[in-house]
């Protein structure tokens, strides 16, 4: 049973027994894992705040094999997240940037980058960054890192390039992108949306670590929003319980 020591994001904390949790974390090197922490429940908890939602906490975890869960051993608080002191808005992003993660992650499987991403995310909504540019730059960002970024310049069905001239164009958000007039007829699930969406998604989707500058239009949240719970539901079959709470990020 090796002993492991990463840094690691909580994303979920359930009950295991009347003193210990299941913590699933986000870690570094490993993606996610979800182990028992026993004690964790006790008033005078070995691993205190570490294991607080959405902490960014410096870990150590014996692996075990098989359907066992992993063994917590030691959790220390790095960061805490503290947005709740701005009010629900950026709490409720950070609970779905890291619900995000649990849902459409597999269990140890890294992704290279996921860890910046989320650590970064949570961090801009701790600074009172516009929380409508943060979370749509980490859905894309994230939608990148699992392979699944629709579609937004050539068309699914025949690959053309999209004429972002028009006013409007076909998003297909079961077939994975825009599709032009031709084609769209023939797909599912499709939306008509404006091409300053797709222009900002196309934005949202190629910001990186190193040049982060991103902030929607005004005029865009709506639909981006509108767009995002399409595609997110798709992918996640509905398992993502925190999009209805962000309602106000249309606004
Ligand atoms: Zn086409």
């Amino acid at each position: 049973m090796p002993l492991e020591k990463t840094d690691a994001i909580v994303l979920r904390t359930v009950p295991w027994s009347e003193t210990s949790l299941v913590v699933t974390l986000w870690t570094e090197g490993f993606g996610k894992i979800s182990a028992i922490a026993k004690g964790a429940r006790r008033l005078k908890s070995p691993f205190e705040s570490a294991l607080d939602l959405l902490s960014r906490s410096s870990v150590v975890f014996l692996t075990k094999t098989g359907d066992t869960l992993d063994l917590l051993t030691e959790a220390k608080l790095q960061r805490r997240f503290r947005s709740a002191q701005r009010g629900l808005l950026p709490l409720y992003c950070g609970f779905h940037a890291v619900e995000l993660t649990n849902v459409l992650t597999e269990d140890h499987q890294p992704l290279s980058g996921w860890m910046d991403w989320l650590s970064l995310t949570l961090m801009a909504l701790d600074e009172g960054e516009c929380a409508s540019s943060a979370t749509l730059r980490f859905e894309l960002q994230a939608l990148r890192m699992l392979g699944l970024l629709p579609s937004l310049t050539q068309c699914v069905g025949c690959g053309d390039p999209i004429d972002l001239d028009r006013p409007t164009v076909a998003m297909t958000t079961s077939g994975g992108g825009v599709a032009c007039p031709a084609c769209s007829p023939v797909q599912r699930n499709v939306l008509r949306i404006t091409t300053q969406t797709v222009r900002v998604l196309q934005r949202a989707s190629e910001v990186s670590l190193n040049d982060l500058e991103f902030s929607i239009p005004e005029t865009a949240k709506s639909e981006t929003r509108f767009v995002m719970e399409h595609i997110l539901n798709q992918l996640s079959e509905r398992r993502l319980k925190l999009l209805p709470f962000l309602e106000e990020l249309k606004r």
